[in-house]
């Protein structure tokens, strides 16, 4: 199908050029961008191959998936034609496929690094789910492939495009909460067991690096600023087998260059969860809750709500990226931005570990 319609354009476009000359790069430049999803997962096909309905500029044109099974099955329901879908053995031929731009990877987070590089060298955008790499290094090597390649890296960091979290950063920045003295956030949920997310080898660690990295996002960009210095204490209750390879509970404090301490947490043993934040300035008291959630998002100010037209978070968060790939311009959730919350995650189990304040 989107062979059938890449061609047509084209000609389209050659078409229009013979009169105008910019007719062509025009037409390509208005294109919807083409997303290839690689891994299809519970994210995957849930919310993000679902959003695509949503979206302006960003069409879903190809699947990646180890399963072929989900390739005939995601394919048929979307409407990917066979010579679009690629298992891992045959992704490189990606290469030749001018449909796809970019392929978006949804998949454990130790398999990220792997994944980006081999994208990049194909010639393809890459977009990479949070968290971005179990260490700094990793997401480095993933900064520096894509930029040797040529190409843009996202991370899906979504809450920076959804609707509440943004009108948050807006009162948080504009003075309507006056200056900001106190900040927390709190991400916790009850995991089942036997998930790759309570490996180390694939999750890279365990609450902090799932949930809590939303906890730590939050609080950058709610505060505008960067910690200087991380303080944490992790525990993790006795006699459960989901928490032999990685952490249950942390606690974290930041202290930011203003002065201004943030205080996060992270659990994977909460149950009921918590999904929140809240920041107290001079004038007023700004609540979220839920916070980060992928519907029902919430916000109050001194206990009244504070109403927001609710936005679909993925779709807008690809349209970005998109709209980058087509125009040019800063992608907002870069490979720098991952880094970053990687950087401190690594200084928070630093800290927990030393029983002291680490510096960033
Ligand atoms: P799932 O376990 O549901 O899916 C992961 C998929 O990755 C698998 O189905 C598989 O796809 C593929 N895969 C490739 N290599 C491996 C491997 N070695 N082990 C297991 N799976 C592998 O995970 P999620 O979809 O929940 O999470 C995937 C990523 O998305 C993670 O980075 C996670 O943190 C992130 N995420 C982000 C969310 C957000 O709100 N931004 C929400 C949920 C997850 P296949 O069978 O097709 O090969």
């Amino acid at each position: 199908m989107s062979v059938t319609i890449s061609r047509r354009t084209a000609l389209i476009g050659l078409a229009a050029a013979a009169v105008d000359p910019f007719a062509f790069a025009r037409t390509q430049k208005d294109k919807p961008v083409g997303w290839a999803i690689l891994g299809l997962g519970g994210y995957a096909t849930n919310q993000i191959m679902p959003a695509f309905a949503a979206a302006q500029n960003s069409k879903l044109v190809a699947l990646i998936s180890g399963h072929p099974e989900k390739l005939t099955r995601f394919g048929a329901k979307y409407g990917i034609p066979e010579s679009h879908r690629y298992t891992y053995d045959s992704m490189d031929a990606i290469a030749s496929n001018p449909d796809i731009d970019v392929v978006y990877i949804i998949t454990p987070p130790a398999t990220h690094p792997e994944f980006t590089l081999r994208v990049a060298k194909l010639g393809k955008h890459v977009c990479s789910e949070k968290p971005m790499a179990p260490t700094p290094a990793d997401c480095q090597k993933m900064i520096d492939a894509c930029k040797k390649a040529g190409k843009l890296l996202q991370i899906g960091y979504r809450s920076h495009y959804e609707a509440h979290n943004l009108r948050a950063i807006q009162a948080c920045r504009s003075g309507e909460l006056g200056k900001i003295q106190s900040i927390r956030s709190d991400h916790g949920f009850n995991i089942g067991p036997g998930q790759w997310r309570t490996q180390k080898a694939l999750a890279g660690g365990g609450s902090m690096m799932d949930i809590g990295i939303y906890s730590l996002n939050a609080l950058r960009y709610l505060s505008g600023e960067e910690p200087i210095e991380v303080s944490a204490t992790i525990t993790n209750p006795p006699n459960d087998s989901r928490f032999v390879d990685c952490e249950d509970t942390v606690d974290f404090t930041l202290k930011f260059p203003s002065g201004l301490i943030g205080h996060g947490t992270s659990g994977y043993s909460w149950n009921p969860g918590k999904n929140r934040y809240e920041v107290v300035g001079s004038k007023s008291k700004l609540v979220a809750e839920l916070a980060t959630g992928y519907y029902g998002n919430h916000l109050t100010v001194d206990g009244k709500d504070l109403p927001v037209v609710e936005n679909n978070q993925w779709a807008a968060q690809m349209d970005h990226f998109s709209d980058r790939i087509r125009h040019g311009g800063k992608v907002k959730t870069s490979g720098q931005e991952g880094l970053r919350d990687i950087r401190i995650i690594h200084a928070i189990y630093e800290s927990a570990r030393l029983g002291k304040p680490v510096r960033v």
